[in-house]
């Protein structure tokens, strides 16, 4: 049977680099499901959808045609044939992300997609649901948590390094911003950020990259 890490938690709590991590440790494929829902949230951005409008958005759901690629050396997502791996990280993304996320016929149709890529052979998936939706079944459901603090420093200093210098951004203005997509992304009606059924919690706060890394993969031989 095919091995299959659920990698599921809050943003900023680390999800993409330990994922990219194990499957580069490992030589297994890498599914960045959040990659998914900012695709689709870009191109709902570019056709001037009302995402206030739940209703607007299930309607368009099926427009755009997605693919998700699954080398951890290069997460690229392409919408219509169009790369967007650089403009689905821009703030306005991000901003809107969570509204898109929570209309069930976006998540219908991603969850199918991230399903039949997962059947096809061994593989790290990041996301929100992974253990408790998407493959409950997964060899390894981890859900990786970090202080709040912890998290929007991190995410900070992405974003610095993203802009190649001070990136505009306060360590306090991304732990709103956070504090705010997470209470989105944990109180909507479908499929809540939650902790699955058999996961193990690993609390990032004080482990640098390496050492996450190390964690995952000794509980994957255990
Ligand atoms: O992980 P990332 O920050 O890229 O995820 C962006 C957003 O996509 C999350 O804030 C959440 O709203 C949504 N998401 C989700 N289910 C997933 C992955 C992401 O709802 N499995």
């Amino acid at each position: 049977t095919a091995l299959v890490v659920a990698m599921d938690g809050p943003s900023g709590s680390g999800k993409s680099s330990a994922s990219r991590g194990v499957a580069r440790a490992m030589g297994l494929r890498y599914l960045d499901t959040g990659a998914m829902y900012r695709a689709i949230t870009w191109w709902m951005l570019q056709r001037g959808v009302d995402l206030t409008d739940p209703a607007a958005i299930a309607a368009q759901v099926d427009e755009p045609s997605l693919v998700s690629g699954t080398d951890p050396d290069d997460p690229t997502v392409h919408v219509d044939g169009v790369d967007v791996a650089g403009p689905i990280r821009s703030q306005e993304v991000t901003g809107a992300v969570s509204l898109v996320a929570a209309v069930p016929e976006v998540r219908a149709r991603l969850v199918a997609m991230q399903r039949e890529i997962i059947g096809k052979g061994d593989i790290v998936v990041e996301g929100r649901d992974i253990g408790t939706v998407v493959a409950p079944d997964a060899t390894l459901k981890v859900y990786l948590t970090a202080s709040a603090e912890a998290r929007a420093l991190r995410r900070t200093a992405e974003l610095n390094v993203e802009a190649g210098g001070p990136g505009g951004t306060t360590v306090e203005a991304q732990q709103a911003a956070m504090a705010r997509r997470d209470t989105l992304d944990s109180t909507r009606k479908t499929d809540p950020l939650s902790m699955a059924d058999g996961a193990v919690e690993v609390d990032t706060t004080a482990l640098n990259l390496e050492e996450v890394i190390a964690e995952v993969l000794r509980l994957i031989g255990e």
